[in-house]
């Protein structure tokens, strides 16, 4: 059973799942935690070091020219891949964390007291729990956390009682690290708007699986990181509505984001290079946009459809498996499969895989609330990207098979 999708030759764009691990083909099934690069991508960054390196925004000749060129094109490709209404609300940054961080800082600054709250929930990764403690530690405010049943799905009753003129922001992911759960965003930014409460959401698990359209979402701020989006590490991306942006303070201060610099007062920038303080990574925006372009050349909806199709197979083929236990039964899961093996650690399990050739994590995932909230303290998860195929599942399969015999 294989999709339309041709997902050949599309495997023919990584070279690195051509590789073998411990003498046996490599199966990459670690995709949340990181995604490989095709080779238009890793072309973009060897094309631009040879042939376009210059510092942007600062000098007239022909390189800083194009460089910067390549770097402002960037934030429109961003800005169109999830439909900003405009670039300008396209900040570049290091990552998801630093975009979560740079909102809790400067929105924290601009509209937080001591007394109010931030909502978040109990599925966030650590990177969407940490910097909001930090805030509250710092402006003496209280962090709500909406729970969750016990399959891991947001109680949306309980999330309508926890807000209150208090809230000044509700942080929240969009698809879950470890479940694959998707949050209802769209109800839940509409009854949060309706109480003049702004949203963040943490989109990192979201942006390669799914189109994102944060017009239509009406999110206020939203998240993600390059290198889980076929892009080079260390770009990250945080899209914001203008109005929030220009009542915020800087995050960072440095070049780029000033206007005039004198010892008695200095002023800023505008929107976005408020937020980008010192030499931006160009070159890694450059292979950003490439990676988006790769994506939308195959097409989100296909994407997903593939990814559907390989996580209905996977779960059929694995709960074939003696002791294997999927965590979690929501309905609408996307393109991860955290499990246990029954009576074996979930480290074992990972460390075993590995020898046969199968990439999986193992551990709390950054998520340590929710596993504990789930009663546990690790877990195994496989996560898919759109270059998985059946034959990837079914040799998980046949290892899982394995180690279940070894250990019984
Ligand atoms: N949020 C979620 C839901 C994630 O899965 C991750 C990465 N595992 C992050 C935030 C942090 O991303 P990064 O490490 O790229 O900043």
């Amino acid at each position: 059973m294989e999709s339309k999708f041709d997902v050949a030759s599309v495997r023919k764009q990584f070279p690195i799942l051509e590789q073998k691990v411990y003498g046996q083909p490599l199966v990459y099934l670690d995709n949340a935690a990181t995604t490989q690069k095709p080779r238009s991508v890793v072309k973009r960054i060897e094309d631009a070091y040879f042939g376009q390196n210059a510092n942007v925004h600062r000098a007239v000749h022909l390189l800083s020219q194009q460089a910067t060129e390549a770097h402002e094109a960037a934030r429109v490709e961003v800005q169109h891949f999830i439909n900003a209404a405009e670039s300008d609300e396209i900040i570049f940054t290091r990552g998801t964390t630093e975009s979560i961080n740079l909102v809790a800082f400067s929105f924290g600054e601009a509209f937080c007291r001591e007394g109010d709250e931030i909502l978040i929930s109990s599925m966030e990764h650590h990177s969407n729990i940490v910097p909001w403690q930090m805030l509250c530690e710092r402006k003496k405010m209280h962090l709500k956390v909406i729970p969750i049943d016990d399959n891991g799905c947001l109680l949306f009753d309980e999330y309508a009682k926890l807000l209150s003129p208090k809230v000044k922001l509700l942080a929240i992911t969009h698809v879950s690290n470890v479940l694959g759960v998707e949050n209802p965003l769209r109800q839940m930014i509409e009854l949060a708007h309706s109480q003049g409460i702004p949203v963040l959401v943490d989109g990192a698990q979201a942006v390669a699986h799914m189109s994102v359209d944060v017009q239509a979402l009406d999110a206020d701020f939203y998240a993600f990181s390059s290198h889980k989006i076929f892009g080079p590490t260390g770009v990250g991306v945080l899209y914001a509505k203008r109005n929030l942006l220009e009542q915020m303070p800087p995050y960072q201060g440095g070049g780029e984001m000033i206007d005039q610099v004198h010892f008695e007062k200095t002023t800023y920038n505008k929107i976005p290079f408020k937020f980008e303080a010192g030499t931006p990574d160009f070159i890694g925006t450059a292979a950003l946009a490439e990676a988006l372009r790769f994506v939308e050349e195959i097409g989100l909806d296909k994407i997903a459809e593939h990814e559907k199709q390989l996580l209905d197979y996977a779960l059929e083929k694995l709960n074939q498996v003696k002791g294997f236990q999927l965590i979690g039964k929501i309905p609408e899961r996307h393109a991860i499969v955290p499990f246990l093996l029954k009576g074996i650690h979930s480290y074992d399990v990972g460390l075993l895989l590995d020898k046969l050739g199968i990439a999986v994590r193992t551990g709390s995932h950054c998520a340590q609330p929710l596993l504990e909230r789930l009663g546990m303290d690790t877990c195994v998860r496989a996560s898919f990207a759109f270059y998985n195929t059946t034959e990837d599942i079914d040799r998980l399969q046949a290892a899982l098979n394995r180690i279940g015999n070894m250990f019984n």
